[in-house]
């Protein structure tokens, strides 16, 4: 991309209501722009942003065995009568009527369309194990939104639903999701620790957070250090034995606010080995039994000819809410600093001199060949004065830059700068592509 060419609203200041750096950084990157309270218009560089995080869950989740679809925005109401939420949900739910009267809510969450589809079309065990999932924005009416996409009210979520046969089989299916989070967080950068949770209104009896630790962080948690390096799995591991790795980082403690139990927490953590911080829910995934399906009558014959309700889960990732998490991970003073796998863009190339002829060149055919080995170059060809086009480079935070100027180029040279490190070298510009493309 020519940054002459593109559209990014960079911002030397942003409002000065703005609370956190994630949010700060987002709008002054010209990534988002509030059209209302928690509701967003995704810019260009934001969006790009948006898509890489959403297409690594969907690989993550495929990988795990789910299978992907997508569910309307707009729910009956009536299907949330069938599951007695639409009373209990409160004045989170958008409810809307449409002109034949007919009541209509904007989707907060998607089990009782799941439970319908599935009900419709799946009759015996023989189906299953099934895992659908989709990727949709979501509506709550949140009391306080804040902090930009962190804790908006439309916002994208990947969500998930399984269904199974008894109860060993839904733990197994929890599981695969349990190692595809752990597997997922680590691909975008983030150290996410799975930490004990509350069912709150969806209900059921096993559940787990995904946090990310960031002082920003709207919840108090508490937790064993070594859950913090400890790693993901990684994608080779046995997808139908995960026992031992949910095991291994169950055993130790970790638990959110409305979970965490002091007298447990001292006695089995050593004090040394004790955290207690602040920390962002990227992701929760819950096992909730026969919660919808007994109510919506989605049973499915046994092996033993009896029918029974589906073993259900459902497995939520903020999408939209990740952007802002890993900014939140991943910044310094000068602005953000990508994760190679979810940058923007791969290289920042910078003319130093458009046009002048040989600092022109030299920039086409790095343009051109970063281009051709696909690291996505975003090229300031424009007439900013150096400083600032460096202050945008740092800000929009692609993981190399590529700077070349008349006077490094009379020796031959260009420099190449690693933004997360603000190591520089100066190189020939060969040198630079080989190590830029591999
Ligand atoms: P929170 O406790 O932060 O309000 P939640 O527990 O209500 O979240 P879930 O129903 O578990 O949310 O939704 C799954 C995921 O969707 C969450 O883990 C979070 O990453 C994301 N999410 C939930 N609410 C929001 C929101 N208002 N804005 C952005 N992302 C959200
Ligand atoms: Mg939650």
């Amino acid at each position: 991309m020519r940054l002459s060419r593109f559209f990014l609203p960079v911002l030397k200041e942003a409002p000065s209501d703005i609370e956190i750096v994630s949010h700060r950084l987002m709008v002054r990157a010209g990534m988002i722009r509030q059209e209302a309270a928690g509701i967003y218009a995704w810019l260009p560089l934001g969006l790009i942003v948006l898509k890489k995080i959403e297409q690594i869950v969907r690989e993550e989740m495929v990988r795990a065995g789910a299978i992907e679809c997508l569910m309307p925005t707009l729910q009956l109401a009536d299907l949330w009568r069938e599951s007695g939420r639409y009373d209990d949900y409160g004045q989170e739910m958008l409810r809307i009527t449409d002109r034949h009267e007919r009541e209509l809510l904007y989707g907060p969450t998607n089990e009782e369309m799941i439970t319908e589809i599935f009900r419709a079309y799946v009759k015996s065990y023989k189906a299953l194990p099934l895992n659908l999932f989709h990727i949709q924005w979501k509506f709550r009416d949140e009391r306080r939104p804040r902090f930009g996409v962190m804790r908006g009210r439309e916002f994208l979520m990947k969500d998930a639903y399984s269904f199974d046969v008894d109860e060993a089989s839904a733990r197994k299916a929890y599981n695969r999701m349990f190692v595809a989070y752990l597997n997922l967080f680590a691909r975008m950068g983030l150290k996410a620790v799975p930490m004990r949770a509350d069912t709150g209104p969806i209900g059921g009896d096993l559940s787990h957070e995904f946090i990310i630790l960031a002082d920003t962080g709207e919840s108090q948690v508490f937790c064993h250090k070594d859950l913090i390096e400890m790693g993901a799995p990684g994608p080779d591991v046995d997808w139908d034995d995960l026992q031992g790795a949910v095991d291994r980082r169950t055993a130790l403690y970790a638990a959110t606010e409305e979970m965490h139990d002091e007298t447990r927490f001292t006695a089995e953590v050593p004090e040394a080995s004790r955290l207690s911080a602040r920390g962002i829910e990227v992701g929760h995934i819950f096992y909730f039994g026969d919660k919808y399906s007994r109510p919506m009558k989605a049973n499915i014959t046994g092996p033993d000819g009896v029918d029974r309700p589906a073993q259900m889960g459902s497995y939520g990732v903020g999408v939209s809410r990740l952007v802002a998490g890993i900014i939140e991970a991943s910044h310094d003073d000068s602005g953000i600093v990508w994760p190679d796998s979810v940058a923007p863009f791969g290289v920042a190339l910078i003319n130093l001199r458009p046009g002048d002829e040989a600092c022109d060149a030299a920039c086409e055919q790095a343009y051109a060949a970063l281009a051709k080995a696909g690291k996505d170059p975003l090229y300031d060809d424009t007439d900013e004065r150096p400083g600032g086009k460096f202050a945008k480079a740092d800000l929009i935070g692609a993981p190399w830059q590529l700077v070349i100027g008349p006077k490094g180029l009379a020796e031959g040279a260009v420099e190449l700068k690693r933004r997360a490190t603000g190591e520089k070298q100066s190189v020939p510009l060969d040198a630079a592509l080989t190590q830029l493309c591999g």
